[in-house]
This record gives C-alpha cells, structure tokens and sequence, in this order.
C-alpha cells in the first residue's frame, strides 16, 4: 500500500499511458450518442477509459444534464447553469442501450441538488424504460446522495436495479477539501441504508487514490465500507482532469493496487476491482459476473 509520500509526480509514469480511442466501434458509439443527444461520463469526466470502452460498444450514460450543483475538486464535469430535466430522456437511453446492443447499462447523473427529489424518479424512469425495452439487460445505477434521503433512495431502488453504487472517492480526513457538499458519513449511511432495505439491490462503492491519503486511513475506509454492508468495491488511481482541479500527490505502481485489493479482500468484499484505470463503471458487466453469488 501507499506511504503517503507528499512527492507530485508531474510526468505520467509508463504504466499511465492509453491509447486514444479509434475504429468502426468507436465511431459508432460516439454516433448514436450524438443522434441521440446523450451524454456519457466518459466524455463529460475526461474519463481515461473511453477509447476502450467505447471500442469495446459500452458507455456510461450520464442523465440529467452536463452540469452539476456540486464542484468536488477532482472532478471535470461542467458548473454552469443546470437544465431542466428532460422527459424524453429515459427513452432515448432505453434506445441507445438497445441500439449498442449492451447487456449491461451504467446510469449514473450530475448532482441535482436544485430539484426538490434529487432526480430519484428520472433515475427511476431510465430504469423503467430500459427495462421495458430490454427486460434482460442489468442495470447499475452509481447515484449522487441524494443529500441522504431515504425516501429519495426508496424511489431509486424501488424501480430495481440491479447493482446501486455510491462512491465514497477519498478517505474521511479529505472528504471535506475533496467533495463539495458531500459527506463521508452521510455516504456511508446511504449504502447501508441501500443494503439493508428488504428486497436490495446489489451495493457497490468506490475510492480514488493519490489525493494524499495514508495506508492507515485507506483501512479505516476499507473498514467504514465493510461496516456499511458494501459488497463490490472499485479502487482507482485518481489522475487531475485540468489545471483547477486537485493535484495527484502520488501515483500508485500497480502491484500497490494488489496490496490494497488484498487487504480489502480480507475484509470480505464480494468482489473488488483495483488498479490504476479502474474506474466506477469499468468492466462492471465483468464485475457483476465475477462478483460471488
Ligand atoms: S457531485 Fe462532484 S463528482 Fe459528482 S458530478 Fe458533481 S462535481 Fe462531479
């Protein structure tokens, strides 16, 4: 694991470097995004994964809009005015996923801390039209906190998806420098609250590393997730999408991710995915399918 060496590596080691995106694939899906009027995480976050995922016919649909109420420091996504929401949003999503041919679709959103629910029953009506589109396809759902409502959360998992993933992204000591408006706490109570509903969805969680943390605190948010019934757990290496954005205080070497993923193994996660590119939504299909019934 880390030794929380304050040292900025300001070239990108080797292991670091994608390949940009390309290919019949590629184009495609940027194509029917576009014709659709979509937006995906991947391009709105500078996500590092795209040329991958997109090649590979996956994305992750970003809905209620490019900008959020938030302005957590390590990420890109835009701050300029919100939009309404737009009705017809959850079917053009429930024709993209058909149209790309996925069997397994992530939806996750800006934060709407403007709307009275958050946006829980536009999440649940993307749920909704994917369903009755493609009753086969598996839905994951990676969600803001909704400010902690439990009748917000009722809503999203009401419409049933099959995995609900809140990310945690940066241990306690940092959470409060790290993400605008969020709450460690409060993103703790939301999982268990997920988990321990009757009929649950599948809880998943995440974490960034390289924003300064120690190994010590990395247990302790190993541990909190653990507590909060969280079964699959995503652990990336944090990279800063622009020049106003959190620096990277270290970059973890790949046998550092292993470190982590066993400890938290230990711990008895279903699954856990760790290294330098994971990210929330990476290979979640595989994830899901790996995951320990
Ligand atoms: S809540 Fe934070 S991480 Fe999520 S989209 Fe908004 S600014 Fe980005």
């Amino acid at each position: 694991m880390g030794n929380g060496n304050k040292n900025v590596e300001r070239r990108l080691p080797s292991w670091l470097k994608r390949p940009m995106g390309s290919g019949e694939k590629f184009n495609r899906v940027n194509a029917i995004l576009a014709e659709l009027k979509l937006a995906t995480v991947c391009s709105s976050a500078g996500c590092p994964n795209r040329g991958e995922c997109y090649s590979a016919g996956t994305a992750t649909f970003m809905i209620m809009g490019e900008n959020c109420t938030r302005n957590c420091q390590f990420c890109a996504v835009g701050h300029d005015a919100v939009d309404a929401l737009d009705s017809d949003e959850p079917r053009r999503v429930a024709l993209a996923v058909e149209k790309l041919d996925l069997r397994h679709v992530v939806i996750t959103s800006v934060t709407r801390d403007d709307l009275p629910d958050g946006g829980a029953e536009h999440f649940g009506r993307v749920i909704q039209a994917i369903r009755w589109q493609q009753p086969s396809v598996t839905i994951e759902v990676l969600t803001p906190d909704f400010q902690g409502s439990t009748e917000c959360l009722d809503v999203v998992c009401e419409a049933q998806p099959d995995v609900f993933n809140h990310n945690l992204e940066t241990v306690r000591r940092l959470s409060g420098e790290i993400r605008s408006g969020a709450d460690y706490d409060r993103s703790l109570a939301v999982l268990n609250y997920v988990a321990g509903r009757g009929q649950h969805p599948t809880v998943k969680s995440g974490f960034m590393v390289g924003l300064g943390e120690t190994d010590a605190e990395i247990k302790q948010l190993l541990q909190d997730l653990r507590n909060a019934q969280v079964q699959m757990l995503t652990i990336g290496q944090y990279l800063r999408p622009g020049k106003n954005n959190h620096e990277v205080v270290r970059y973890y070497r790949p046998e550092e991710f292993e470190q982590i993923k066993k400890v938290a193994e230990q711990l008895g996660f279903d699954h856990v995915a760790a290294g330098p590119f994971v990210r929330s939504s990476y290979h979640a299909e595989i994830s899901l399918q790996e995951k320990k019934p």
